[in-house]
Formats: C-alpha cells, structure tokens, sequence
C-alpha cells in the first residue's frame, strides 16, 4: 500500500502539502489512504498523536462526493469543523442545536454537495429520518464516497468507553455496502478490535495497526501516601518547573483540593471538573492551551480531543480504571515527540474507592423500567470491574517493564530490553531467574475446583498461603489438601504465578452475584477444564522468570 504510483497520489502530496501544510506523511498515513481510496473497508489502530484525522480528510477532500463522518462528541465535531474550515475544507455537521431553517439550507446544500465532510454522532444515525433520507439519496446517486467511524473502540462493551450508540452503527454497512468505511481507533485490544470489526460488519477488512509504544513518554508509579501532594509538588519542581501538566483525580473534590494544594505551594493551577460552568470550563481550557495556567487538575473528562503538543507531564492522582484508559490519558503527554513523564500514585484503598463509584455509576445509568438490570448492563458492569482489575494488577506488579505490561494488554510483543530504563521497575535493575512452576500452578487450579469455582483470586491465594483468617475457617477452606502449600513462596511470586494463568486462559475471571439482582457483585475463577486437564497432565509446563532473591 505504500506505492506512489496511485492515480491519486500526485493530487494526494501537492493536498497535503497545501491544504494541510505537512511536509510529508507520517508512519502508515500514506498506506491507510491508499487502501481505502482503493474502496476497502479498512481498521486503524494508531495511538493518539498519530496523525489518524488526515487519513480522512485528504481522501475525503480528493474523492467526489461526500464523506461522513461519525463521531462521539459534539465538542470534539467542532473542534475538527473549525481546523478545516481555517484550511477551507467545507465542512459542517448536523445537531439538534442547529436551527431549523439553517438544518434545512445544510441539507440542501449537501445534496447539492457543496460540502466534503459532514459530521454526525451516533445518536443521530439512530435517530434522524431527515438524516437517512440524505444518506440514501447521496448514496443512490453514488455521493457517498466514505463513512468513517471515529473512536471506533466505542462500539465494544469491552472498550472502557462503550456508547450505546454506537452499537447499532452496523446497520451503516447494510444500507450502504458499496461504501468503503474506515474505523480507526487509539485503543484497541484484540478483543475489541474482534469485536468493532464484527459490529461494523467489516469482514474483508485491512487492518494498520501501529505499535502504542511511545518512547519519548517515561513511566513511574510511586506508593500513594499522606504526603501525595509534596510529592507532587516535589516532581514537578525538580522535573518539569514550569511546564505544562495534566493531574488526573477521581472526583471533583478531589481536583479542587488538590489544585489548591498546589497554589499553596506556589504552583500555577487550575481544576477542571464537569460540574463546573461550562463557560468557566472552556475558559480553563483555553487559559491552559496559551499556557497562563501550567496546571490542570481534573477528571477524566478532560483530555478527549485535546491537541496540546507540549504536555510535560500526566500524573494520575488516583487509581485509574482501565489499562487503556491509562495508557490513553497518558498519551496526551509528550505528542511533540519531547520527553515526558506519566507518573501514577497508587494505593489499594483506591482500588476499592472506584470500584464502588463503578458500581454506583453503572447502576444508575442501567437500572431498567421493570427495575431489574438487563443483561447487556449486567455485562457492561462485569467489564468495568474486570478492566479495574487488570490495572490493579498493572500497579502492584513491582517487576515487569511497564511498557511491556501496557503492551502486552493490547497484544504486542515488546522486548523490554528496550524499555532503556525509562520506567520505575526497569530502574530497580533486578536480576532474574527461570523457574518451572508448573507443580504450584497445578495447586492453584486445583484450589479453585476444589473450592467451587466460586472465588476470588485473592481468597485462593490466601488459602494457598495457609491464612486461618476467619473467612477462610467458616468456610473450612483451612481443611483443604493444599492449604499452606504455598507458605514457602515469597512475596508476590504465587500472585504472579496466578496472573500468568489468567493470562494464558487457564483460569477465567467471572462474575458472581450474592442474593437477589441488587446483591454485590464479585469476581471469582473459574478452571478452563481443557486448559486445566492439560496442565494436570504434564502436556504443558510452566516455566517463569523471577527476580533474583
Ligand atoms: P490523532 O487523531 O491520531 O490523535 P491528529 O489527527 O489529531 O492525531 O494529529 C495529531 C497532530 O499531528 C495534529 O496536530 C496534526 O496536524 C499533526 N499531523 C498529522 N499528520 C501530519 C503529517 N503528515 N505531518 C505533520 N504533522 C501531522
Ligand atoms: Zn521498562
């Protein structure tokens, strides 16, 4: 895909260089625009900063007809609107803020094609007849030349950003399978790329996927502790004096506290929060965008579809809750390619901090008019705890490169030789040691059958260590063979062990509900019996590495 000889191509470069003002094309942006001018479905995985907006626009500019764009939020539509009507790109989108008579004069003027892009949400391709009925007319006169899902990781309840919405945008596909569609995402895992592709209806699809390293960004987490906010103080003033950072909080409270914190020491600082006025909102935005604020402290609902290139530093304040949703709050630091710090205060009280506000915000989002959970929900909710999990075990893992552990997730190989020490646990330079475990990892499936499959990781690893905690004596678990078997291990190893087997699918994280339907949730193992019986037959062994003692 990467030739030059398109018929496109010469139009493609002398756009790009006037439209856009770009030199030339960055990794896979020549490669992506060429499959899908050559009328392919065509998947994007390109972490944030890639350059992903461009392998829409210039196809959408050279090609006749129109290209829709479907996109989650309004306020990331304008910010796009206004970049490329200062290129003179016409482009607009349709809202239900738009008055009527205007709605009308867009829409004309979109028959007529006078514009290259239109933007629209999700809700509105659920919702709009007026919408379809342009849709299938352009398309029916052959105007339809591309649809574009952007943030395609939206679809999948395994994201940590579904939107009901988006679910449906399948039915695009159906209507319209002579168009070529182009999903791209920052965040994928290949579960929900399986998953986006199979929504989409996008079966023949070529996929670009990029490595999500990025190596000009420097990793470290660091024990949440009373004196979080010295700390902070501390970092910033020895690394990043002055420059530009983002502090990510659980609540609102939390950013106001904090940021007044930081003004006490001197820090130049602002929250930014959603209950905030939305006037008061965009103008801390655009006092931290022209740099007369340095700092932000705020919640996740900062950062989609900021563009700040010269963002020094992300510290998140708390426990984030996802590994995607880290590594893409991360992304923001460092896009100008410089170097930049992402630095995670971690405790496990926070652990429980967020599942609970997990478990309140599910719920008052899902309950259902018969006032039970439906199941999609009860999924959506299952997912959450499952992907806070994984960061858990993300923070207390104190060995592997973080790097490695983020790309791993999504599904890369990564030599963490490579890493260069730019993460907290490559800096501790441990030695390690292979060691075959298979014989404990039996114990440990062993002790999850024997116990009903009806636990948690943590219940058995408590078991495996031989507590006589009260827990474990009501349940007799204190009778079982290999209760204690595991005393000799040290800290950390039998956890590990544990990881790797839910890693490698032998044992599978599920749910159980306690009572009724409002009963708590909780995680617990469950043995693939496949995967287990191999294990207890010696068909496969287990061999691991450890940091030296
Ligand atoms: P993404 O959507 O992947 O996060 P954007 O499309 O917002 O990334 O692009 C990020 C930045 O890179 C933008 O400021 C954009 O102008 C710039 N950019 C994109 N492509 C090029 C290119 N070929 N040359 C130089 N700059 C580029
Ligand atoms: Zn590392």
């Amino acid at each position: 895909w990467s030739s030059t000889n398109f018929p496109w191509t010469k139009e493609l470069e002398a756009k790009n260089r006037s439209k856009f003002g770009n030199r030339s094309f960055r990794p896979n942006q020549r490669e992506i625009i060429n499959a899908t001018m050559s009328g392919n479905d065509v998947f994007v995985l390109m972490p944030t900063g890639g350059g992903k907006s461009l392998t829409y626009q210039l196809p959408a500019l050279i090609s006749e007809g129109l290209t829709l764009v479907v996109c989650p939020l309004v306020s990331l539509i304008e910010d796009q609107i206004m970049h490329l009507s200062q290129a003179n790109i016409p482009a607009t989108y349709l809202s239900a803020s738009v008055e009527w008579s205007e709605q009308q004069e867009i829409l004309r003027d979109l028959m007529l094609c006078h514009y290259k892009l239109l933007y629209v949400t999700p809700e509105k391709i659920a919702k709009s007849d007026t919408l379809s009925r342009l849709l299938n007319n352009l398309y029916s006169q052959g105007h339809l030349s591309r649809i574009v899902i952007d943030e395609a990781h939206c679809v999948s309840q395994w994201g940590h950003d579904f939107r009901p919405d988006y679910k449906n945008l399948g039915v695009l596909k159906q209507h319209f399978p002579k168009t070529p569609v182009l999903a791209l995402t920052a965040t994928a895992t290949a579960r929900v790329k399986e998953d986006v592709v199979q929504a989409l209806g996008l079966a023949n699809c070529i996929v670009f996927r990029q490595s999500f390293n990025r190596p000009n960004l420097r990793y470290f987490l660091r024990p949440k502790t009373k004196k979080c906010l010295e700390d902070i103080d501390n970092f910033i003033c020895t690394n990043h004096f002055k420059e530009c950072g983002i502090i990510y909080c659980l609540s609102r409270m939390d950013c106001e506290k904090v940021a007044d914190k930081l003004r006490e020491y001197g820090h130049n600082v602002s929250h930014y929060h959603g209950s905030m006025d939305p006037v008061d909102r965009t103008h801390v935005q655009k006092q931290w965008s022209k740099d007369r604020i340095n700092i932000i402290c705020a919640t996740v609902a900062f950062g989609m579809g900021i563009n700040k290139p010269d963002v020094r530093f992300v510290i998140h304040h708390s426990l984030p809750k996802s590994i995607e949703g880290y590594h893409q709050e991360c992304g923001r630091a460092g896009r100008d390619g410089q170097p930049s710090s992402c630095v995670l205060y971690y405790q496990y009280s926070d652990y429980i901090r967020v599942r609970h506000m997990l478990t309140q915000g599910v719920a008052e989002q899902t309950v259902t008019p018969r006032g039970g959970y439906s199941n999609s929900h009860e999924q959506a909710l299952k997912t959450h705890k499952e992907n806070l999990l994984r960061m858990v075990s993300f923070c207390e893992n104190d060995v592997d490169c973080r790097r490695l552990l983020q790309l791993v997730h999504f599904g890369e190989r990564f030599d963490p030789s490579l890493c260069g020490k730019t993460c907290d646990n490559c800096l501790k330079e441990l030695e390690w040691v292979e060691k075959d475990v298979t014989n404990i990892a039996r114990q440990l499936v062993e002790l999850v059958t024997m116990t009903g499959q009806s636990h948690s990781s943590s219940h058995i690893l408590e078991v495996y260590r031989g507590s006589v905690s009260q827990n474990v004596k009501k349940q007799r678990h204190d009778a079982l063979p290999f209760h204690g078997a595991g005393k000799h291990l040290a800290k950390g190893e039998a956890a590990r062990i544990m990881r790797h087997l839910v890693t490698e699918g032998i044992l599978i994280e599920d749910v159980k509900r306690s009572g009724n339907i409002y009963g708590s949730i909780s995680s617990v193992l469950k043995a693939n019996q496949l995967k287990a019986s191999e294990l207890r037959s010696g068909k496969h062994s287990i061999v691991l590495k450890f940091p030296a003692p």
